[in-house]
């Protein structure tokens, strides 16, 4: 099932998107959406006889991490290669405020302390159930669903500051979207990014060093986690800059495109 927070002009609502992808990633522009009663995270799936065409309504970000955004870093040995580091031996975490969420089409604002943003496309895990201590073996109890991430990085920041949190957590430096998919297997998605519409990243989910069930379960050793918690998962190599003006394509194998551009902050 797909689930996407949307509005058709006044207050945001979720929804359930009947139609298909094409192999690109792109959904059916005859796609419908059946509104729901309230947020499907609290009050599981109700659906209303109130129906959009999806071309009609605005897509928002699929959910609003109540508390946190998790990300994972280095979780691909390619990527982990090109920016000079050994593999972790354990998954590398650091988090970016929810405040950093924004929704597809929405823009990512270039800010004045960095000479050096970087896409980063990526499979995100959204949490549905309040856990901690999640055996690997039951993570698939405790997630709500899947989406398109781009962890957008001030690289010049990341590489001065010993935190992440500034390099990562700067308004607008976590697009999430289009949808939540509620059935995927995690195993061998193709990911994808293209920037201004020329491929700059292709990898696959297999080659992740933790798989979306460690990384659940390492998480969740260390903090609770709560409903509508988002995780990132790594991106795999051949991460860049990006400039004011351009376009940003994350897609991912039959879950969906992720679209941004980059403008100025005023
Ligand atoms: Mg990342």
């Amino acid at each position: 099932m797909r689930i996407a927070r949307f509005t058709a002009g006044e207050d945001p609502q979720f929804g359930v998107i009947t139609g298909e992808l094409d192999d690109q990633g792109e959904m059916d522009p005859d796609a419908t959406l059946v509104a729901l009663a309230g947020d499907p995270l609290y009050v599981g799936i109700k659906l209303t006889d109130e129906e959009h065409r999806l071309a009609d309504v605005r897509l928002l970000a699929p959910v609003l991490p109540r508390s946190k955004v998790v990300g994972i870093g280095r979780n691909y040995a390619a990527h982990a290669a090109e920016l000079g580091h050994d593999l972790p031996a354990e998954p590398l975490m650091f988090l970016k405020p929810n405040t950093s969420v924004v929704g597809p089409g929405d823009p990512v604002f270039y800010p004045r302390q960095s000479q050096e943003v970087h896409y980063e496309g990526e499979l995100a895990v959204v949490i549905g159930r309040i856990c901690r201590d999640v055996p690997a073996e039951k993570v698939g109890d405790v997630v709500f669903g899947y989406t398109v991430a781009n962890d957008v990085t001030a690289r010049d920041l990341q590489r001065g500051d010993v935190q992440f949190t500034r390099a990562k957590g700067f308004d607008s430096f976590c697009p999430l979207g289009p949808w939540i998919e509620t059935e995927l297997d995690t195993g061998d998605l193709r990911v994808r990014t293209f920037l201004n519409g020329d491929p700059v990243q292709d990898g696959s989910t297999r080659d992740m060093i933790f798989d979306v069930p460690t990384l659940v379960a390492h998480i969740s050793s260390v903090m609770t986690l709560l409903p509508g918690d988002v995780i990132l998962t790594g991106t795999p190599e051949g991460v860049g800059p990006m400039g004011v003006g351009d376009e940003v394509d994350v897609v991912i194998e039959r879950l969906g495109t992720l679209t941004n551009k980059v403008a100025a902050r005023d």
